[in-house]
């Protein structure tokens, strides 16, 4: 089927909306009036433009408040269709988009619209031009496709077909098996969006909160599957009414939303380009930061006291392996290449990811064929050719298998080093932190869940001191890679300031795991690791939630250690200080619990306001 994007979703001039969408590779565009209106140039440039770029128009849209109007409206609504028709005719598309009528003027009845569309599809079909009948979700008397297509199909002209609009009919929860009835040739267009699912008006939530499929929560793969029987096969066209979209990047958001259409279609069967299957994330292989020479002392004196072993060291470059139970981390100090340019934008911060995948030479082409950034760079001599792209904030995420050389990269790469440690019983990566942009969240949710067999949770709100931090899980059904994103529109949270330390987006914690937090810490303690401290408050409001015993309690309180229970499921978290204000480390132990502690969070938040610098203003 043909890709296709309104103009309406995108930020920018008509001209830059349209080299957007032919850089993301679509195949077609819908002209939203708007964009035309206010484009420096006649409809015939606007048709040039998309020639040349090799966009297709889908249809110019919207023509609204035509059908049902009493006797004189009438007339001038048919005038109006004409005028639209003229300039469908120099912008060279064949289709108007009609949305159902919201004005209170407007007269019901099945008959009068269908009379109405029969009449316009008449007078566009001398034109040799098409009419396509919206059922917009708040129609004044339209506002189910149901009707509308009763409409259509009592017009009975060849001229006039059927939009189905996704969000119009999962808004309403309306029941989707009529699609399954409607022959796929009445079907002119198609327009896809997702949206959270929010308790407002139809209108306000279509207007600001739409968003790509997969990115929201409407079962928009349902709507397909009922479409999939149709056998239609014209367009699908992205139509996202999203106030971030139109203030981000045209670019990316063009990119994301064709990265949303290929992925849809390929869970649906339906994609001819022959994706991989989704990556089975199978843990964390490293964790990459570049360090400067004044930082790396310091950041590795805090890995050795976290418990970590210098295990290797790389036999080119200035690079040293850090190892304890599974978990592997790299500090990368050289002053070339892809590490060092990081540093240099970043300061020191983690700078790549490593994860370990079923294949990786197939995640690298499912990566590509979902256009996500590749990366590449000179490799040395004896070095391995990781395949990579662009993650979080320009970091990397490298895919790493067992199938091929790559599984052997320590010894590849890494001369060992003989050094000991002192083990604190760190056993694997439980799960990375990233705080972003607000308005990167749903991109990096994408960029996830359609390369990796991940899934996300619902969102949740936290409090920090600095406003609200919204924060979304990703994660694998085994709980093997787990990511939380993290964002706040205010710029005075700990995520936000997080952002600008960094000049970015990025790693802000990595939590390890443990399967005894009190020998651990004991450990932590010994090797002189420095601990969040955790208000006593906490530890008064515990004892009055919870039935802990008293020694638990002291323990607790004794050590910083924050609490949560699900059930019989227990989980236990400390937090080390911040790192230059840029990054921490969390130790949890899980018995039995599958949360992430969001009911601790505002307390670490808080306890890590304390210790930072003032807030800015
Ligand atoms: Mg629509
Ligand atoms: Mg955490």
């Amino acid at each position: 089927m043909k890709t296709s994007i309104a103009t309406v979703s995108l930020s920018g001039t008509l001209g830059e909306k349209l080299d957007a969408i032919a850089a993301a590779k679509f195949d077609a565009v819908e002209i939203f009036e708007n964009d035309l209106v206010t484009f420096n140039g006649t409809p015939a440039d606007g048709r040039n433009a998309c020639r040349e770029l090799g966009l297709d128009i889908v249809t110019l849209q919207p023509f609204r408040d035509f059908e049902g109007m009493p006797a004189g409206q009438r007339e001038r609504a048919f005038a109006r269709a004409e005028r639209k028709f003229d300039t469908m005719q120099e912008l060279g598309t064949d289709l108007l988009m009609i949305c159902s009528n919201v004005s209170p003027e407007s007269l019901g009845g099945i008959d009068r619209a269908a009379a109405d569309l029969r009449e316009l599809g008449e007078r566009a079909a001398r034109r040799g031009l098409r009419i396509a009948f919206e059922a917009l979700a708040w129609g004044r008397h339209i506002n189910d496709y149901r009707d509308a297509w009763e409409a259509v199909r009592r017009a009975d002209h060849p001229a006039v077909g059927l939009v189905l609009d996704s969000f119009h009919i999962l808004a309403r929860g309306t029941d989707l098996s009529t699609i399954r009835s409607i022959p796929g040739d009445r079907i002119f267009l198609v327009q896809l969006a997702d949206a959270p699912r929010l308790q407002m008006d139809y209108l306000s939530w279509s207007r600001h909160f739409r968003n790509f499929p997969g990115q929201g929560e409407l079962p928009v793969l349902d709507f397909m599957r009922a479409l999939q029987s149709t056998s239609y096969d014209d367009a699908l066209s992205l139509e996202i009414f999203n106030d971030q979209f139109r203030a981000g990047s045209a670019h990316s958001v063009a990119i994301d939303g064709h990265r949303s259409l290929r992925f849809m279609m390929d869970q649906l069967g339906t994609s001819t380009l022959a994706l991989p299957p989704r990556a089975r994330a199978e843990g964390v292989s490293f964790i990459e930061f570049s360090a400067d020479d004044q930082d790396a002392p310091r950041l590795e004196a805090l890995l050795a006291g976290l418990g970590f072993r210098r295990a290797g060291q790389h036999r080119s470059k200035q690079v040293t392996r850090w190892t304890q139970g599974d978990i592997n981390l790299v500090v990368n100090r050289e002053k070339e290449g892809f590490a060092h340019s990081f540093n240099l934008v970043h300061g020191s911060a983690v700078c790549a990811l490593g994860l370990a995948v079923g294949n990786a030479a197939q995640t690298f082409e499912r990566a590509t064929l979902l256009l996500d950034q590749p990366f590449h760079q000179a490799v040395g001599p004896g070095e391995l050719d990781i395949p990579s792209v662009r993650g979080v904030g320009g970091s990397l995420i490298y895919f790493l298998d067992e199938a091929s050389d790559l599984g052997r990269v320590w010894e590849i790469e890494f001369a060992p080093t003989g050094d000991t440690g002192n083990e604190a019983g760190l056993t694997r990566v439980d799960h990375i932190s990233q705080s972003m942009q607000y308005d990167e969240m749903l991109s990096w949710l994408l960029f996830y869940t359609s390369l990796l067999d991940l899934d996300k949770v619902p969102p949740q709100e936290v409090a920090d001191p600095g406003g609200l931090v919204r924060s979304q899980v990703i994660e694998a059904a085994d709980g093997r890679v787990r990511f939380v994103l993290n964002a706040s529109q205010s710029q005075r949270t700990q995520s936000s300031r997080f952002l600008s330390e960094l000049f970015g987006s990025g790693v802000q914690h990595i939590a390890l795991a443990t399967h005894d937090l009190m020998a651990t810490i004991a450990q932590l303690e010994k090797n002189g690791v420095r601990l969040l401290p955790i208000p006593e408050n906490y530890y008064d409001d515990l004892e009055a939630k919870t039935d802990l015993s008293p020694d638990r309690l002291m323990a607790l309180r004794a050590h910083n250690i924050l609490y949560d229970r699900e059930g019989d499921a227990e989980y236990l978290q400390v937090y080390t200080e911040t790192f230059d204000q840029r990054f921490f480390f969390e130790i949890v132990q899980r018995i039995g619990y599958r949360g992430y502690g969001a009911v601790n969070a505002p307390v670490r938040l808080a306890a890590q306001a304390r210790l930072s610098s003032p807030l800015p203003r």
